[in-house]
Formats: C-alpha cells, structure tokens, sequence
C-alpha cells in the first residue's frame, strides 16, 4: 500500500515544488511507483512534470465527483501525475459547503493506493482548507526549509496545525523529514540556520541537502525533473541522493 507524503511548508518558494518534481522522479527511476498529486492551483508540479495544466481533469474534478481518479491521472516518462488546473483555486471557498470536506483528498488518494509505493501531494503556500485536505490524506509530511535567516519562522504555526489534525482528524499523520533547500554551505549563515533547524527538528532534518543550483530552476521551464534536464548537474545528484536517503528511511 502507498505511503502517502505531503509536501508542506506555508511559507512560498522555498521548494516544494521543486522538492516534489524532482523526488518523484528521483524515486521513479530507481524503480519505485511514485505518484505526484499536484494540490496548488498554480500546477507548478504538473507542468513541471511535463503534463499539460490546462486538462480538465485534474485533482479538483475528481475531489467533488466529476472524474474518475484514474481517468485523471496521467503517466509521464518520470512518473505518474494527478495533475491539476485552475478549478482548484476557487476549491477553498466551495468545499466549505460540503459533507466531510477534510477527507475529500484522501477519499479520491485512497483509490489508488494500491498501485503505487509512494504517493506526493504538493501543497500550496497556506495553511487552509487544501493544505488540511493534504495533511488529513497523508501519513507524513516532508517540510522544506529554505537554508536562510527567517527559515525556521512559520515552522511553529505548522507545527501547531498539525498537533491540532493529529488531535482531531488524523492521528497516523507523522513527521517523514526535513530538508534544507537552496542551502549554500560556503556562508555562515547557512550553517547557522542548518544547526537550528536541527535543533527544532531533532533527528529529523536529512543528512543530504539541496545546493542552490541554477540548473533546478531552469528545468521546469523545460517541462522536465532535473535528472533529464542535466543528468550531471549537482541538483539531479541531490535530488537522487535524497531519493536513496529516503528508501533507507522507509526500509527501516
Ligand atoms: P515552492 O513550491 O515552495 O513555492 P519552488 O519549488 O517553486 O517553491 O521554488 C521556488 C523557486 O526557486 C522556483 O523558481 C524554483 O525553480 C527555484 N528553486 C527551487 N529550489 C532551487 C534550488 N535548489 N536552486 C536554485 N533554485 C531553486
Ligand atoms: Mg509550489
């Protein structure tokens, strides 16, 4: 059965979406059946993955009954996607309105749990009714956290939100790990905010971490993870070195 991992941090561009792309890719081509569930509405991650964001079938649609999951879901050479569209922008205001509105993702997730080991929600940059979708679906989250001054602000509000799901709707939901992104280890500072994450995180924070690497940031423009952008660069050796990390982890 998948594990099922959001991909959560509320604070925007500290790479999420980056981090979702290029594990799920990473992890696909190790031989692992990776799903990515793109759940902001900016479908960064879908079109990241070289799936079309204009479809109109994507997470939303199946959320509120208007499309088969699996006829949603769309393979790609580095995994599969549940993409999504603009329709699920407007999904916060008319979710409130419906029955279990906290478990919509998880209903539609539960469906194909059997097909993949891992399933990645990439969640948008807020704490609200999408991302509570997402940590309600999920058995862990992954946080993010940009290698910067001001990283760990925010991280106690999350860390908060998700006590208060455990406490309430879902209490399997566990801390997968933390990784530090767009991480310079030439400054003192980076160094310092890597000692405080892990003092905040303890055991938690992975032991790879994520260079600032331009080469990350070109590749979604070509609609491809960074393993088949540029094989070489040290982003596609990160993000393949967190995949390992990763598998040892969920060996245990
Ligand atoms: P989020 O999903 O948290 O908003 P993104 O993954 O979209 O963050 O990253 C924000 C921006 O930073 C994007 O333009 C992305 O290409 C870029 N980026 C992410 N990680 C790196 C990295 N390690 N090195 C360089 N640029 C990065
Ligand atoms: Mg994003």
């Amino acid at each position: 059965m998948a594990k099922i991992i959001a991909i959560v941090n509320q604070k925007g561009g500290v790479g999420k979406t980056t981090t979702c792309v290029n594990l799920t890719a990473a992890l696909h081509e190790l031989g692992k059946r990776v799903l990515l569930c793109d759940f902001d509405p900016q479908a960064n991650s879908t079109s990241g993955m070289g799936v079309d964001k204009s479809l109109s079938q994507g997470v939303y649609q199946v959320m509120v009954g208007d499309a088969p999951v699996r006829e949603a879901v769309v393979s790609t050479r580095y995994g599969d996607v549940l993409p999504s569209n603009k329709a699920l922008a407007g999904a916060g205001i008319e979710l409130i309105s419906m029955d279990s509105r906290e478990f919509l993702l998880r209903n539609a997730l539960n469906q194909l749990q059997d097909d993949y080991d891992f399933i990645f929600i990439d969640c948008p940059p807020s704490l609200e009714l999408l991302t509570l979708n997402a940590l309600c679906a999920a058995d862990a989250l992954l946080v993010p956290v940009q290698g910067e001054y001001f990283a760990l602000e925010g991280l106690s509000d999350l860390m908060s939100t998700v006590r208060i799901v455990r406490r309430s709707l879902n209490p399997r939901l566990e801390l997968e790990g933390v990784l530090l992104t767009m991480f310079d280890g030439r400054t003192n500072l980076a160094l310092q905010v890597a000692e405080e994450v892990k003092r905040f995180f303890p055991g938690k924070v992975y032991s790879t971490v994520i260079p600032r690497n331009v080469r990350l940031s070109e590749a979604p423009s070509h609609g491809k993870p960074i393993t088949s952008y540029d094989r070489s660069s040290r982003g596609a050796e990160s993000y393949t070195a967190l995949a390992r990390e990763f598998l040892r982890k969920n060996s245990q």
